[in-house]
């Protein structure tokens, strides 16, 4: 039997002509049937799913994965190369960017000649790419809860404490409204090292007359939150103060021109220009923008290399930033669902110029 996702699934079994696909890849298990385990091959065929684990996962993915049948291997590359040998495979699809090397010249060894092992790369990385509504639910609970944590400890960044003290507050009130894990290092960059993109935090001191960049987010059953607020202690140099109102006309910029059908590159070009034509454009040196989803980076990358399209169901991110080495910087960071004719902010921080010692 099988779920919508499968389906589409299948449909690029039939692009690719394959007799099977093989996911390894935790996150499309997750996607795909459910598993939420991190170990276990979900074998796809026409018409039929198998899904195999280890006796650790056996009786959590009985619950998991529905009506696909489940089976258990002592060594996986040998269960499944097993498995699609048993069933009259030939030609089976892998996520071309997840496995190794080495296991893929080991599946290719174990198998012979019986099976060819066929490289699939975006078309795998596409299949979540549009998020179902119920996805778009998940992403905007973690970033209310997101949110939920950082007003929590506002009050707390202060001169005097330390980026570690902030990041550490950050990380228990990330977990204590519900959060299931940080997203990633929490990013807490304050006065000069604010001029680092990923500055994580350091034993440095927050001191008055700077600005703090906080780049954080959370795991909400699965789902991601990825936010960046840049906020003033007390008064900022002008040359600061200016470069936060060019970063911020820059994401406003991008999130007023979002829409399905640009090119990836377009709203890229869209903060970068803007930047660039106020005479930053050496000090944006990284991508607008990336995916979330079940992983806090994922397809589709927003950057001057993007070759895709902007489509409607994506969530982005919309961060431009502006760093000047052994001054300063500030990101604004947003995460942004595509509708059909604009979009919709996910991430609840207001973004608008704050000194937090006024
Ligand atoms: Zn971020
Ligand atoms: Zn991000």
């Amino acid at each position: 039997m099988l779920s919508p996702r499968t389906t589409a699934v299948t449909a690029l079994l039939e692009s690719h002509d394959l007799d099977a696909m093989a996911f390894f890849n935790c996150f499309n298990l997750r996607y795909l049937c459910g598993f939420t385990g991190t170990d276990g091959v979900l074998v796809v065929k026409a018409g039929e799913s198998m899904f195999l684990t280890d006796s650790r996962y056996v009786t959590q993915a009985r619950a998991q994965v529905g009506r696909i049948p489940v089976g258990e291997y002592q060594t996986k590359l040998e269960g499944v190369t097993d498995n699609l040998v048993d069933a009259g495979a030939i030609r089976v699809g892998f996520e071309a960017d997840h496995l190794s090397f080495a296991q893929v010249e080991q599946l290719r060894k174990l198998a012979g000649s019986d099976l060819d092992w066929i490289p699939v790369g975006k078309p795998v990385q596409k299949l979540r790419v549009r998020k179902t509504p119920e996805e778009v639910n998940l992403l905007a609970d973690a970033a209310e809860l997101a949110a939920q944590a950082f007003r929590s400890i506002m009050t707390g960044i202060a001169p005097g404490r330390t980026e570690a003290e902030i990041a550490l507050d950050l990380e228990f009130a990330l977990r204590r409204v519900g959060g299931e894990e940080k997203a990633f290092d929490i990013i807490v960059a304050s006065g000069e090292r604010g001029s680092l993109p990923h500055g994580v935090a350091s034993q440095k001191q927050l001191a008055e007359g700077e600005l703090i960049t906080v780049d954080y987010g959370l795991r909400y059953k699965g789902y991601h939150s990825d936010e960046t607020v840049t906020l003033a202690l007390g008064n900022i140099s002008s040359n600061m103060r200016r470069i936060f109102d060019i970063v911020l006309d820059a994401h406003d910029l991008a999130i007023e021109k979002i829409r399905p059908g640009m090119k990836l590159t377009e709203l890229d070009a869209c903060a970068r220009d803007y930047i660039a034509g106020k005479g930053y454009g050496d000090y944006f040196g990284h991508g607008l923008g990336h995916g979330v989803g079940l992983e806090v980076h994922e397809y589709p990358a927003v950057s001057p290399r993007a070759e895709d399209t902007v489509e409607e169901g994506m969530v982005l991110t919309i961060e431009p930033g502006i760093y000047i080495p052994d001054e300063g910087g500030v990101r604004i960071e947003d995460m942004v669902y595509v509708t059909a004719d604009g979009c919709r902010i996910l991430t609840q921080l207001p973004k608008s110029f704050c000194n937090l010692l006024q």
